[in-house]
């Protein structure tokens, strides 16, 4: 088949408006404070002035999401909270496209990714959770009203890399098990998350259910210390979740906490190196590396690494950096300059420090924000871009030459979120997945999320799970 569309996404197909409030029981708010500007990351383009949510700002919404907990949500029948579920995710599915230029135009993702995995992985949430929210009720005795075991409200902050969809692992559990949520998107990408809001008003959800407060740190400090909250769910730094983990300790407030990773994408002898590439590369240079699982360090067999990193540089050589909205991107631009001088100090203490530093000929444009999809060879445990989290398109490349000494490296890392295993042998897959210590171990392939699949980490990667059955447990009373 043919594809006769043009090869670049429209940006019209979006209705930026000039300025967003608050959205608070149902509505649109100005907020009480300040406001700050969302860029295009690509272009620099100011796309928007958004509300800094102050903490009465927080406060009104927090109370909002109570009364709404208290007279509505946790009243209504698992089947009818279903039905606004099913309806939220068919709408996503009708304005998928919109949702995805949007993305795309603030996060500076592909639109290839956008529109084939976030989305529809968006979509696939609230539909797999709306088929939980009649299956997880107890008869109430005498009345013939049937209960959740809801906690209340919760307090749920997300990061940037992945914009709708860390909304959606947060919204669908917590209003299939009956919660009402106040959520706070990170400043760098707010849009979709009030395009979201104008779903939920669009599927008529009652007013106070969903709750988005938009703001920097201050205002997620405020809406996770705010005394009448349940429950908090963060994803993002590990240097952030420590600081809430220490803000909420000696409350009642139950928290779960998905932070940074490492991942070790482990290479045997006896892979097949043609798909092993592909899954390196997926691994690490999908949404530019901003991805807590990415697979940023490769652990080669030292008897194939001569061979694997021929082929890699090959494929490295044949990626297409540039517009996020041209569908044929392959790697689109960094979400902020301050990422992006993270990025680049890490990678210049890399070779400073000795590494071997290389990235393919690539034109970058001159306006955004650009970083080269990059590998650093000859790196020891000793070089910082071994241990800390890049957060960006850059694989540090180390050797091992027995699964023991895999599995050791592997697990040398305060994180513990993820790890990939490439190998013909079905034993060493069982083997290597009981050894390392992360919370996803992939087997010849990397980075596939399902709903019905729990994510989470071990060690500084956090606790708690999100997605599938377990990804319940966060948002019941007597759950984890
Ligand atoms: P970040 O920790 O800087 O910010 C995350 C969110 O927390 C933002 O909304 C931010 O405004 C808010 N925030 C900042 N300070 C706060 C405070 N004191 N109290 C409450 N909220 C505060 O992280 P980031 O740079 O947005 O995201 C990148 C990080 O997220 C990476 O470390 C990445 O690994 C992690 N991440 C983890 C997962 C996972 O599932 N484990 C998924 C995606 C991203």
């Amino acid at each position: 088949t043919f594809d006769y569309a043009p090869a670049l996404e429209s940006r019209s197909i979006v209705d930026i408006k000039a300025s967003y409030g608050l959205f608070v029981d149902g509505e649109f708010v100005d907020g009480s404070g300040t406001s700050f500007k969302t860029i295009n990351p690509a272009t620099e383009e100011v796309l928007a002035e958004v509300a800094e949510a102050t903490e009465a700002d927080v406060d009104a919404a927090v109370r909002a999401a109570r009364r709404a907990h208290t007279r509505v949500w946790s009243r209504m029948p698992g089947k009818e909270r279903a039905k606004y579920l099913y309806r939220i995710a068919r709408i996503i599915q009708e304005r998928s496209r919109e949702l995805a230029v949007l993305e795309t135009i603030d996060n500076g993702k592909p639109i290839k990714e956008s529109r084939d995995v976030d989305i529809p992985v968006v979509a696939a949430h609230f539909f797999y959770y709306a088929g939980w929210a009649d299956k997880l009720e107890y008869a109430l005795p005498g009345n013939g009203h049937s209960g959740t075991r809801s906690l209340g409200v919760a307090a749920q902050v997300i990061p940037w890399n992945f914009p709708l969809l860390m909304l959606a692992w947060k919204i669908a559990p917590a209003l299939a098990c009956g919660n009402t949520v106040v959520l706070k998107p990170a400043e760098t990408t707010p849009l979709t998350a009030l395009l979201f809001a104008e779903i939920c008003q669009q599927a008529d959800l009652p007013p106070g259910v969903v709750n988005i407060v938009t703001g920097a740190g201050a205002t997620g400090q405020a809406l996770v210390g705010h005394p009448d909250v349940d429950k908090v769910a963060f994803t993002g730094s590990t240097e952030v979740g420590k600081a809430i983990a220490r803000a909420v300790a000696g409350t009642d407030k139950r928290v779960t906490l998905e932070l940074g990773g490492k991942a070790a994408n482990i290479v045997f002898d006896d892979a097949p190196l043609d798909q092993a590439v592909e899954g390196i590369v997926d691994g690490i240079f999908f949404n530019q590396g901003h991805v807590c699982c990415a697979g940023s360090r490769l652990l080669v067999q030292e008897s194939i690494a001569d061979e694997l990193l021929t082929k890699l540089k090959r494929r490295m050589s044949t990626l297409r950096v540039g517009d996020p909205l041209d569908k044929n991107t392959d790697v689109g631009a960094i979400n902020s300059a301050e990422q992006l001088a993270r990025i680049r100090e890490l990678s210049d203490i890399g070779e400073a420090e000795g590494a071997g530093r290389w990235s393919p000929e690539c034109e970058l444009p001159t306006t955004g924000f650009w970083f080269p999809p990059t590998l650093f060879t000859g790196v020891t445990q000793a070089h910082r871009i071994a241990r800390d989290e890049v957060f960006g398109p850059v694989l540090s490349v180390l050797t091992f030459r027995t699964p023991s000494e895999a599995i050791e490296k592997a697990n040398n890392t305060p994180y513990g979120l993820s790890a990939g295993v490439w190998t013909d042998k079905g034993s060493r897959i069982l083997h290597m997945a009981g050894a390392l210590r992360a919370g996803v171990v992939w087997a010849n392939t990397f980075n596939k999320f399902d709903p019905t699949s729990p994510f989470g980490g071990f060690k500084e990667s956090g606790y708690g799970r999100e997605g599938g059955r377990h990804g319940l447990e966060a948002y019941l009373k007597g759950g984890e």
